[in-house]
């Protein structure tokens, strides 16, 4: 039986990597999608896991396979497709380091996975289905996305959801709100940005956002990411916060997917049903989860940012001894 597998897109992000002789900006291709991701740390630490989506039959397409082939993951469910090509995206970042995208995806190949494509048996021998909203920004893939998910769901596949609000992927945010809803409706375990639980729950509380997700939805968990002040969760009707590492940030992406896989790692190792965590494990668990998500921030790039679980574990251990030392003082 395979441990994880996720469905979704995957992509190619040019990010800025300095200036030509003449000032201009240049631009380095490195793996992204937010699925891929969240497998890659997986597959790092030691986990089964499997890929579904599609790609163009291009150098670009060639690129991810040979990518996420060398990650670890099996690309069995992995499609090249003849008529659209690979979905690239340029990051753009602006005078205080933030980044903005723009997308070449009219229509990339990613949004053309049809549901006759999808391997479903992967998916119902696996102990977690993970996949995003981004898959659901336009048929046919938005379909096939769906289905994927209400599969999982029918086999007692443990189900994962990240509820991406990308804005300018999506026709208008009516659409995308309806969309992220409708993933909602599938989940076991959420990540979630605080923008966008405001943007689903209509509240910045988080206390009163995840109340709503938690009882609208019936998700049994509940990561709202906060960037470098860590985490809050809830769990049924427990709430918690765990504050973030202390590293030197150089590139924040893919700090969410590492995060949300850092978790599913933990639920994995546990072995027990959600409903069998308490709250003592549950903040031993978003404790490793953030120290994840912190090592992936140190590095350029999301795939190769992964950290062993040799890194996450001296992070851990480091950060409690300077507490320690602190509280001594
Ligand atoms: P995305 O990467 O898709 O934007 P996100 O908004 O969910 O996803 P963040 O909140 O930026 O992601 O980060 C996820 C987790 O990574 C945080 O909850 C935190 O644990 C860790 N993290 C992110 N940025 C930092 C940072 N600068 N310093 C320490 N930890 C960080």
């Amino acid at each position: 039986m395979l441990d994880v597998i996720a469905l979704g897109e995957v992509l190619i992000d040019f990010t800025p990597a300095g200036k030509s002789e003449t000032g201009e900006v240049r631009f380095e291709q490195n793996p992204g999608g937010a699925p891929a991701n969240v497998l890659s740390l997986l597959a790092k630490l030691g986990k089964s896991t499997a890929f579904i989506g599609k790609v163009g039959d291009d150098q670009f397409g060639h690129y991810l396979h040979n990518t996420l082939r060398e990650s670890g993951m099996n690309t069995k469910g992995l499609v090249f497709s003849k008529d659209t090509r690979t979905t690239l995206a340029f990051v753009h970042l602006d005078d205080q380091g933030d980044r903005s995208f723009s997308f070449y995806r009219s229509p990339g190949a990613d949004m053309m996975l049809r549901e006759n494509e999808v391997d479903f048996e992967l998916i119902s021998n696996a102990r977690v289905f993970h996949f995003g909203s981004i898959s659901m920004t336009h048929e046919p893939a938005a379909s096939a996305t769906l289905k994927a998910a209400a599969h999982a769901k029918e086999h007692g596949v443990l189900i994962s959801y990240d509820p991406n609000l990308r804005e300018n992927l999506w026709d208008d945010l009516t659409h995308a709100k309806e969309r992220m809803e409708q993933g909602l409706f599938f989940a076991d375990v959420v990540k979630i940005s605080e923008e966008e639980l405001e943007f689903i729950s209509g509240t910045k509380d988080l206390e009163k956002g995840s109340s709503y997700l938690s009882d609208r939805f019936d998700i049994p968990l509940i990561l709202v990411t906060l960037g470098s002040k860590g985490c809050f969760y809830r769990h049924g009707s427990e709430t918690g916060c765990r504050s973030g590492y202390h590293v030197k940030a150089v590139d924040t992406t893919g700090a969410g997917d590492a995060f949300l896989g850092g978790m599913l790692y933990q639920i994995l190792e546990k072995g027990v049903p959600l409903s069998g965590l308490d709250l003592e494990d549950m903040d031993q668990m978003v404790s490793f989860a953030n120290a994840v998500g912190a090592l992936v921030t140190t590095k350029k790039g999301a795939i190769p940012a992964m950290p062993t679980i040799e890194e996450v574990l001296v992070l851990e251990k480091n950060t409690k001894w300077l507490n320690k030392e602190n509280v001594s003082q």
